[in-house]
């Protein structure tokens, strides 16, 4: 046909940084466009690719050329223009093959690979063999994927040629798309020709009467049965269609209460900073919302939203993790109803993908959700909010590494939009474009109502003793027992955080100074008691606690430092007969035990709650008056530049938890380095006096964001392959970046982590003045080199260099 293209360009959902060019068939040409999905082979195997542009000749042999299989999907192409751009900067600006950037902008389900699987074809050979039967036997239940039955079944290799061979099974390749899509089916009324059975007719009336559309279910559920729909489908009265399955999500907002906010006059900070940004609407405009916690932020983010739904447009709105805060859902449920979308990391494939394409096809106006919402296909978008945008959780700390706040502030450019990026202590980066005049800053200094900021006490460990069997390490001192004390008299509530989970971060062995370390990974074993178990944190080793030292056979094992676990053993034997819980990664391993822990602490059941880092965000408990830190230098410690901005970002954090409600809060935080800027600055709830002197750190010593850095990360299981792919690049990255002034490189070194789980890792440091010329430096180097058994990564603007 004329017009139709006859090639597409398609880019793989995998580590190629090229488009290929691929075969239109004929019966195809009407589907394929621009931005659909299609099923194309690569190597032997299926997979799902996307067309990113359509073509009329092929540069290359087209006979040679590969057809698309099928396009998988139905009605609109999946992809938007709009996501495509973004998606092709992003891949550019990362490193990272176009293609990966679009399955992330998609469900996972939306972007399958293809999976080789044997069938069974002729159960009754003769060459099946005694021990062939088992395998045999699962066959005929069903297909089985090949890694599975080499895996998980241990059949031999040669054991599966052979029965190929013999035309026993067959081997096919098979994607599956929009796997753990549910459907249901529909009942659609088409003509009322022809004699209908009275049963028939009433089939019909009730149809009619919901408007010529049921489900199946429904309409069995009105008493119609499977035989007189059958009879209506043969005489083409009615018509049964697939549809993916629509879900309310009822069940995550149900029960979040007391998110009702009562008639609200905006305070003047508010209503300036609503204002400045109102102004903007159309236009690209890019703000810095710094505003100390409970000073309304949320509040602006809303009314904006409404303002830019008002003109017929859409609102995204990105917040770091929002299985943990879903009062704000709630919040936004409540102004937009049911048109929002709600993409969050525990919504089932199918829930994902039904809100999906609700956003796809413009159902909605609103979005809210984690990074990846970001790529919610909207096509009429007005305005983007990045709450708590310094949050680490912006940034993918997998291929494609790509970072949610920066990329927002791209498409709102793109699309020209305004965006909003708030936060009470933002990243250094959007505090540093705000003095660059890149972005607008965006103060808030006061809390709403004037409601107090909460005392912070800084207690000196230093000048605290130990209990002697802590070993040097006060758990409790006494001004925060004091404290505590008269908190539960009170009959208020109280939380303590503490950065560890389990008992002990290692055990010692006291007569030769053995400590217990994990075989894969460079860290020690966390003691935990309650399940008798040492347990590495990292590739999830676990062994019985021993009751010897393997080297010297002494007997005195001696846990070191405390976790979560002895927080609470000792919180029983302080604070005998008050009520405590512990909230962290083991106490919550249970599906909806996180809410109940939760619920019973905001009902006054527990009256102290112990978590780890995940109850410093979000949460709002108007009971609590104090909130005890019982280490602030377990972070200051890392070797990483950041780590006294992430200090300062989770004390601000934690600080602004507190008293929130009627009753003023306190929070004291126990640290042996009372004079670091960052606790002291986080003491006075001053985020520009941090900013000042960490500017100034980062200056000094050339980095981010004053220089632009790129991490690049080898791993491998042998250490001197390893080693030697590390050496080589850093010759040539040393040659390649001679002629950029100012340019430093780190390494090859080992990581701080050195190895996790049994990967050895190394890692090159580069920072430059010279944003995209450092950038191409790397990619001349790196992109057509391959070494073997060694996995290298890029990441560019890296957040995690551990
Ligand atoms: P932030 O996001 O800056 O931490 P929020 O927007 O969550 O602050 O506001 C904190 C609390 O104050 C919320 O309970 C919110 O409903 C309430 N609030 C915000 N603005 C006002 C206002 N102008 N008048 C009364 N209450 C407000
Ligand atoms: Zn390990």
């Amino acid at each position: 046909m004329p017009g139709l293209s006859e090639f597409a360009q398609i880019a793989l959902p995998v580590a190629i940084h090229e488009t290929l060019t691929y075969r239109i068939p004929d019966a195809l040409k009407d589907s394929v466009r621009l931005g659909s999905r299609v099923e194309v082979p690569l190597g032997p195997k299926l997979t799902t690719g996307f067309v990113v542009g359509l073509l009329d000749e092929a540069t290359v042999d087209a006979k040679k050329l590969k057809p698309i299989r099928s396009v998988l999907d139905d009605e609109e192409p999946a992809l938007i223009p709009e996501i495509i751009e973004l998606c092709r900067w992003a891949a550019e600006y990362y490193i990272a093959p176009l293609g990966e950037m679009l399955r992330v902008s998609l469900p996972a389900n939306m972007a399958a690979r293809g999976k080789r699987e044997a069938i069974l074809a002729d159960p009754t050979s003769a060459q099946i063999q005694p021990h062939d039967q088992p395998l045999i036997e699962e066959l005929r239940k069903r297909p089985l994927a090949l890694s599975m039955i080499f895996d998980e079944m241990q059949v031999s290799r040669s054991a599966i040629a052979r029965l190929r061979d013999a035309g026993v099974i067959a081997v096919r390749d098979r994607l599956r798309d929009a796997e753990g899509v549910r459907y249901d089916r529909f009942v659609i009324l088409e003509s009322e020709a022809g004699a209908l059975t009275p049963k028939q007719q009433g089939a019909v009336d009730t149809l009619r009467a919901r408007g010529g559309e049921l489900s199946v279910r429904a309409l069995e559920h009105a008493g119609v049965s499977a035989a007189v729909l059958s009879a209506l489908v043969k005489k083409h009265v009615v018509r049964i269609e697939r549809r993916a399955r629509r879900h309310t999500l009822d069940a995550f907002l149900a029960g979040l209460g007391d998110a009702a906010a009562g008639e609200i006059r905006y305070s003047a900070e508010q209503r300036s900073a609503i204002e400045a940004v109102r102004t903007t609407f159309g236009t690209f405009a890019p703000f810095l919302i710094e505003g100390v916690t409970g000073s309304g932020k949320t509040e602006v983010y809303i009314e904006l939203m409404r303002d830019v739904v008002k003109r017929g447009e859409q609102a995204l709105l990105l917040v770091p993790e929002i299985s943990l805060t879903p009062v704000f859902a709630s919040r936004l449920k409540e102004r937009f109803g049911d048109r929002i979308a709600i993409l969050h990391s525990n919504l089932s494939p199918s829930e994902r993908y039904d809100q999906w394409w609700r956003a796809r096809r413009g159902e909605v106006d609103v979005a809210i959700g984690p990074r990846s919402a970001l790529f919610t296909p909207f096509q009429r978008l007005g305005l983007i909010v990045v709450d708590e945008e310094g949050d680490g959780a912006y940034k993918q700390e997998e291929t494609p590494r790509y970072n949610a706040r920066d990329l927002a502030v791209v498409r709102a450019q793109f699309r020209k939009i305004p965006v909003v990026l708030g936060s009470a202590t933002p990243s250094l980066e959007s505090r540093e474009n705000a003095a660059r005049g890149k972005y607008t800053l965006l103060r808030m200094t006061k809390r709403v109502e004037a409601r107090p900021l909460p005392d912070v006490e800084i207690i000196d460990l230093r000048k605290e003793r130990a209990e002697k069997e802590d070993k040097g390490f006060v758990i409790f001192s006494s001004t925060l027992k004091h404290a505590l004390r008269e908190v539960f008299v009170a009959g208020e509530q109280a939380i303590l955080l503490i950065n560890r989970r389990g008992y002990a971060p290692y055990l010692l062995c006291r007569e030769c100074g053995h400590e217990f370390r994990c075989r894969d990974c460079s860290v020690t074993l966390t003691v935990h008691r309650r399940v008798g178990q040492l347990i590495c944190h990292y590739c999830g080793l676990r062994k019985p606690i021993p009751s010897k030292c393997p080297l010297c056979g002494g007997e005195v094992l001696q846990p070191i430092g405390f976790g979560t676990e002895k927080v609470e053993e000792r919180f029983l034997r302080e604070f005998p007969g008050v009520s405590v819980e512990v909230l962290d990664r083991d106490s919550t391993r249970k599906k909806g035990s996180l809410v109940a822990i939760l619920d019973r602490f905001r009902r006054g059941t527990t009256r102290a709650l112990i978590g780890t880092q995940m109850l410093s965000k979000g949460h709002h408990f108007p009971n609590v008056t104090l909130t005890g830190v019982l280490n602030a230098d377990s972070i200051l410690g890392y070797p990483d530049f950041r780590s006294a901005e992430k200090t300062f970002y989770l004390l601000t954090q934690v600080a602004g938890r507190a008293g929130r409600g009627e009753l003023r809060g306190k929070v004291m935080i126990q640290t042996a380095f009372p004079d670091h800027y960052a606790i002291r600055h986080a003491l006075h709830h001053d985020y520009e006096a941090f900013y000042e002197e960490e500017i100034r750190f980062r200056k000094t010593f050339h980095y981010p964001p004053v220089t632009s850095m790129i991490a690049i990360l080898f791993r491998g299981e042998q250490l001197n392959t390893v080693e030697r792919a590390a050496a080589d690049c850093g010759r040539l990255l040393e040659e390649a970046v001679q002629p950029l002034a100012g340019t430093r490189i780190q390494g090859p070194a080992a990581a701080p982590l050195a190895r996790i789980k049994g990967v050895w890792r190394y890692q090159i440091l580069l920072r430059s003045p010279h944003r995209s010329a450092l950038r191409r430096a790397v990619e001349a180097v790196m992109l057509p080199r391959k070494w073997k058994g060694v996995d290298v990564a890029i990441d560019v603007d890296p957040i995690n260099i551990l």
